[in-house]
């Protein structure tokens, strides 16, 4: 048995089998030449790898339609068409015909062209169709050259995306994280990723093991082997024996849920953070006090395209259904870091986390910023909406955002007092104009996770650097009190919702400085209030 230590991400025992990911992209394809001979072959190895792509893709509109939405299955669905072209693979068999090239590099070739045309376009969702088409060429070149990128299961005929499995992979990324079977995942393994990644926050609220930093262990395993996840220690055992098992693990189905039916103390809020329609739904089983932050860019990141007004709205529709009547705040999407669209075609970034995120992405994408809006305005109809703007830096920039979406409210003919908007204050510099900002907000609420980032020039994702990734310093308490200060002059509303206010301790002290609603992942809500009755 094999023993690895890393860094406890999320919390909980968990045995089964790995399943490995990949974030490796397949290498471009060299040109090899074929003899006149091997045309027929080459063309037939072209013929089955579309055959199978097909049917992946056939099957992968299938499973998002009923995991994730119809509206996100749309993506494979037309993929499926795009690679089933008729005039492209004709192109592509011509080539290999004419330039008696093998088949990897005829699709690189012919697809490479029709991607480059359709970047070129003006139209904006033109120019996304050119992603597609991108993936398809990866998907088509990988299939003829037996590589896989993404869920690598060898010797698995069909991939299972980490259903009933430990994944391990290099990286905890959020692109896997949406890209897994989430409901059935047992456990996350990842040789780097730090524990104020937002992959890390996805594996919390859904409450599957996981460590990280673990280096080597990537190699050390293969698909298929036996692995011991202990989120709590952070400790990783391969091939551990049965005994072994059933000491670690004595009940691997125990659940108290007892604390389920807890109510938060009266002057409280404990609320839950959601990502999903599903979090919302479990938020409200477990009758959380609301959506204290709802990241909607997650959205994007599943459909892996921009959605338009009709699609998002009908489905925050569904959230604010399955909220049953609770607040939810919507957070516009929170672009860049550790949240890449690639799709967007934003040029690559040696700082992520310092670049085009956030409030600035919104301000530089006005028609992306229009169109969410006026999907968020169009509930009005039944709810008063909240609308919170991610990352903003000072108290011009919140001014700019108040005024574009105040203005899009006035254009659409709704009473304002249907719609509040409220800053995140997650930078140093937010924190620095929080009275301006304040009396411009209907309310606040804390991103502690890249306050702290921020503040102590520490990234959230790096594992390295996580032992100054401190919430217990005395400089973010005290830009907690003073953030607290500000919005009580103001008479409205604070909250806090980053991770720091699910941690063991935490709750009170936060409440003790002002700061009475806390929104946390909804597997810790009960915890939460469990904690508050106790020291009350
Ligand atoms: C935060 O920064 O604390 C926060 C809640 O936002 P996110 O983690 O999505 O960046
Ligand atoms: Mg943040």
């Amino acid at each position: 048995m094999n023993r690895f230590k890393g860094l406890s991400i999320s919390g909980g025992k968990v045995h089964g089998a790995v399943c490995l990911y990949s974030a490796h992209k397949h290498a471009d394809t060299t040109v090899r030449l074929i003899a006149e001979t091997e045309i027929a072959f080459e063309i037939e190895r072209l013929d089955n790898a579309v055959d199978e792509c097909a049917k992946e893709l056939e099957q992968f509109t299938a499973d998002v339609r009923e995991r994730v939405g119809a509206a996100e299955s749309e993506i494979f669905s037309a993929q499926r068409h795009i690679l089933l072209d008729k005039t492209i693979l004709a192109t592509i068999r011509a080539h290999i015909t004419t330039e008696l090239t093998n088949a990897e590099s005829a699709v690189a070739r012919i697809f490479g062209q029709f991607e480059e045309r359709f970047l070129a376009m003006s139209d904006m969702l033109l120019r996304e169709r050119s992603t597609d088409i991108g993936e398809v060429r990866h998907r088509l070149i990988s299939s003829l050259a037996g590589t896989r990128a993404g869920f690598n299961c060898a010797g698995l005929h069909k991939c299972s995306r980490g259903r009933d499995r430990i994944i391990v992979a290099e990286e905890l990324t959020a692109d896997m994280m949406v890209h897994m079977d989430s409901s059935r995942v047992r456990g996350i393994v990842t040789e780097k990723g730090g524990v104020g990644s937002h992959a890390a926050m996805i594996a919390r609220s859904l409450g599957i093991p996981a460590v990280s930093g673990l280096r080597g262990v990537y190699s050390a395993v293969s698909c298929g082997s036996s692995l011991l996840v202990d989120g709590d220690t952070g400790e990783v055992f391969i091939d551990p024996d049965e005994r072994f098992i059933v000491e670690r693990i004595p009940d691997p189905d125990s659940f108290s849920d007892a604390a389920c039916h807890l109510e938060s103390p009266a002057g409280i809020s404990v609320m839950a953070n959601a990502s999903s329609i599903e979090d919302v739904r479990n938020a409200s089983t477990i009758r959380a006090d609301g959506i204290g932050l709802f990241r909607t860019e997650i959205l994007f990141l599943r459909a892996e395209r921009l959605l338009g007004e009709d699609e998002q709205s009908d489905y925050y529709r569904q959230v604010m259904v399955a909220a049953h009547g609770r607040p939810v705040t919507f957070r516009l999407m929170d672009i860049g870091g550790d949240k890449e669209l690639p799709f967007l075609r934003i040029e690559k970034e040696e700082n992520p986390f310092l670049g085009f995120r956030g409030a600035r992405f919104l301000l530089g994408n006005p028609d992306i910023l229009e169109t969410q809006v006026r999907a968020l305005v169009r509930l009005c109809d039944q709810w008063t909406i909240r609308i919170m703007f991610p990352m903003i830096i000072d108290a011009p920039q919140h001014r700019k955002l108040v005024a574009l979406v105040r203005g899009i409210v006035d254009k659409m003919g709704i009473d304002q007092s249907k719609i509040k908007v409220g800053a995140m204050i997650e930078t140093p510099s937010a924190f620095m104009q929080i009275d301006e900002i304040a009396a411009e907000s209907d309310f606040l609420s804390i991103g502690s996770n890249d306050l702290t980032q921020y503040m102590f020039a520490v990234d959230r994702s790096n594992a390295l650097v996580s032992g100054d990734y401190n919430p217990d310093h005395p400089v973010l308490w005290s830009a907690l009190s003073g953030i607290a200060k500000a919005a009580a002059a103001k008479n409205i509303p604070v909250s806090i919702c980053g991770e720091m206010a699910g941690m063991p301790g935490m709750p009170q002290r936060l409440i003790d400085i002002g700061i009475k609603i806390l929104s946390v992942s909804s597997k810790l809500v009960s915890r939460v209030r469990g904690e508050l009755i106790v020291t009350a």
